[in-house]
């Protein structure tokens, strides 16, 4: 667990647990940003046995000797609840996405109210595959983000650069405009209900893993920009997460970085060997 000096310095802070696939708020005695390793199956597998066998492999991954994680699969929405059955309470599983309207005529949509109608209470929101590939705009996804707290679930928003901006040395600025748009009107008492990734998109499934230093670098920033949105102990408490290409070779370097607080995972989560040795990553 990362000890955040402001907890230190200001006494008790609200961390955010999981049981299963239901959250809850649970005080702490120290503000501490338990990790949180997470997997995003995206547009895989393609069927649901193969979802059921991948999900019951990944679970049982997690062992009474394995760190004291958090630890999300967030799935495709036809898999949501098969994969729930066969976690039992090991992990909990979460939404690719939601749609910020809550009914009407909306086609292929799904709604906050729907996904928590099963028990899911974290939606991912800005994966740069959303970005890139559908549109969805910094409005769009703080739309979302709103409706996902506004709706008492919990929100991955995904922020990161592209690889031109990180050669201009514009991670942190992009990071900045992301986080800011993306979180605009989130009040400081629900982001125990919000963790953020770090996700370069340079990195995502291309094999490129950022340094342990340079996302180090990044996520220093990245939490100063939070100090800066709302306060220093806000942002001690907020988890971020780092994305693209993690692997079980990069993943425990990663994690003894100060301000890195877990990971999130694209094509290593379809390998449950893989996943496994990440969700038992040695820090
Ligand atoms: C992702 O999709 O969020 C991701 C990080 O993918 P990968 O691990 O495959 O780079």
């Amino acid at each position: 667990m990362k000890l955040a000096l402001a907890s230190l310095l200001f006494g008790s802070a609200t961390a955010f647990t999981t049981t299963g696939n239901h959250a809850a708020v649970s005080s702490t005695a120290l503000n501490a940003r338990k990790p949180f390793i997470s997997g995003n199956w995206k547009l895989n597998p393609q069927s649901k046995d193969e979802a059921l066998t991948l999900a019951k492999n990944i679970a049982s991954s997690i062992t009474d000797s394995s760190p004291d994680s958090d630890v999300a699969l967030f799935v495709p929405y036809v898999f949501i609840e098969s994969a729930m059955g066969a976690v039992d309470s090991k992990l909990s599983v979460g939404a690719e996405g939601v749609c910020p309207q809550i009914n009407g005529a909306y086609t292929g949509a799904i709604s906050t109210a729907m996904l928590k109608s099963i028990g899911v209470q974290w939606a991912l929101a800005g994966h740069s595959e959303r970005r890139e590939i559908f549109g969805e705009t910094d409005d769009y996804i703080n739309a979302q983000c709103l409706k996902i707290i506004d709706e008492g679930m919990a929100v991955m928003l995904c922020i990161g650069e592209s690889l031109a901006e990180f050669e201009q040395d514009l991670a942190g600025s992009v990071c900045a405009v992301q986080l800011k748009k993306g979180l605009k009107g989130i009040r400081k008492e629900d982001l125990n209900r919000v963790a953020i990734a770090y996700e370069p998109v340079w990195a995502i499934g291309t094999g490129k893993v950022a340094t342990p230093e340079i996302a180090q670098d990044v996520h220093a920033t990245c939490r100063a920009i939070l100090a800066d949105i709302y306060d220093q102990e806000a942002a001690d408490d907020v988890r971020i997460l780092y994305g693209g290409s993690v692997t079980p070779e990069s993943v425990d370097d990663l994690m003894r970085q100060p301000d890195i607080d877990g990971a999130l995972v694209g094509g290593a989560s379809l390998d449950s060997e893989k996943f496994g040795r990440i969700i038992n990553f040695q820090d």
